[in-house]
């Protein structure tokens, strides 16, 4: 038999793949499935952006780059936190990765020795403590509820710190709550951050997905002390609907990002030539398809925070960003067989033909996350068969 490496026997399998898994053979026998498990914008990438990606080609751009990425892009990239974080890098500052998850990779390569603790505020993006764990570090979660509005408190924050940590995740807005964290709330973290030696990894690929006049803030832009003590993550796909052309980055203390990018070197070499022309103009072109999908995501959110209220046993927050909400449904479990988020994510695929993500994946096993990156219609229609299916 051939033995796998035992650095996987730490690594938990997604309980999501299951619910996918299923929903993929249901609706391949025929089944109609409405999916609200999806973890990307439904529209299409912005024509421009297409059409630079294509220019690119027809240039013959098509030869491996720096590993780090072509300067136009880390241009482009410098420009962009100038303009909408008031940051303030160089090129040496700043790798193009291969999606804002290989960004997050690499850092964790880069930073960890075995033994280091990583503070991560729960739900967590399912990510996060994978890639700890399989950098060898150890993920402290620091478990949230809807009462601080799923947000870590610098209460909670404190006490998880112990000499061993090394780093802490802020993910604002988050995937899979949406919660996000005002300047104020970002600033009392920040310090306590400081006040312990640890680095500040912000991961805001959401950035540009807040809602109801939210003003986002990175927490790295509080203070020069900050930033320097920082990583910021970003990248182009939920912004621009580009998930599948793999291109994200990172921003932090040098001697960090020369790491980061040494471990690239020697794993992916550079981010596709191609897309990295289409992220160059995704960040220096028109951004007007940013207010449009924002618009057009609001409405799904209220629509789908309304019809969840309004059935029994269920309480869902109004998420301040992201295209997620996150719902307790505890008040379901104890009927029908259903004993938790997995066996409900069953039930519902089962007997509504509705595909939702169960919150133990992400740590919270009171919740389910239901994403509305799909359209209203379908939104509509499976409100309504969860609604009937819980009765
Ligand atoms: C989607 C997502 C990312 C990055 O996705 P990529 O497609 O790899 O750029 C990073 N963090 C969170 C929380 C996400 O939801």
């Amino acid at each position: 038999m051939l033995k796998i490496s035992t650095r996987l026997d730490t690594l938990e399998e997604s309980v999501t793949l299951a619910i996918t898994a299923k929903a993929k053979a249901l609706k391949a026998g025929g089944r109609d499935i409405l999916g609200l498990g999806a973890g990307e914008p439904d529209f299409d990438t912005p024509e421009n952006i297409k059409e630079a990606a294509i220019e690119a080609i027809r240039k013959g751009y098509t030869k491996y780059t720096p590993v780090g990425g072509i300067v136009e892009l880390k241009d482009a990239i410098i420009e962009k936190f100038k303009r909408d974080n008031g940051l303030h890098y160089d090129r040496a500052d700043v790798i193009v990765s291969c999606g804002g998850k290989h960004s997050i990779y690499n850092l964790f390569q880069a930073l960890l020795n075995p033994g280091d603790e990583v503070i991560i505020p729960g739900p967590y993006w399912v990510s996060y403590p994978a890639i700890v764990t399989l950098s060898g570090g150890t993920p402290v979660i620091v478990s949230t509820t809807v009462a601080t509005g799923f947000k870590m408190t610098p209460e909670a924050f404190a006490t998880a710190i112990t000499p061993q940590t090394k780093a802490v995740i802020i993910n604002s807005p988050s995937n899979p709550t949406g919660a996000a964290y005002t300047k104020a709330e970002l600033a009392a973290l920040a310090a306590l951050a400081l006040k312990n030696g640890l680095l500040i990894i912000t991961d805001d690929i959401y950035e540009k997905l807040v809602y109801d006049g939210f003003e986002f803030t990175s927490i790295a832009s509080i203070s020069d002390e900050i930033m320097c003590s920082s990583v910021v993550l970003n990248g182009v796909s939920k912004a621009y609907s580009m998930t599948g052309w793999r291109i994200g980055y990172a921003a932090g203390p040098r001697e960090l990002i020369s790491a980061m990018t040494k471990i690239q070197s020697q794993s992916t070499s550079n981010p596709a030539s191609i897309s990295q022309w289409a992220a160059v103009e995704a960040l220096n072109g028109p951004q007007d398809s940013i207010s449009s999908m924002t618009k057009e995501f609001v409405k799904r959110r209220d629509i789908m925070v309304d019809g969840l209220n309004a059935i029994e046993g269920v309480k869902c927050p109004v998420p301040s960003g992201a295209f997620y909400v996150f719902p307790d449904v505890s008040g379901l479990y104890g009927r029908n067989g259903i004993t938790g988020s997995v066996s409900l994510s069953a039930y519902l695929l089962d007997t509504a033909g509705v595909a939702v993500v169960p919150g133990s994946a992400f740590g919270d096993d009171n919740s389910l996350r239901l994403s509305y990156a799909t359209s209203l219609d379908t939104i509509v229609d499976a409100i309504e068969r969860i609604a009937k299916a819980v009765k």
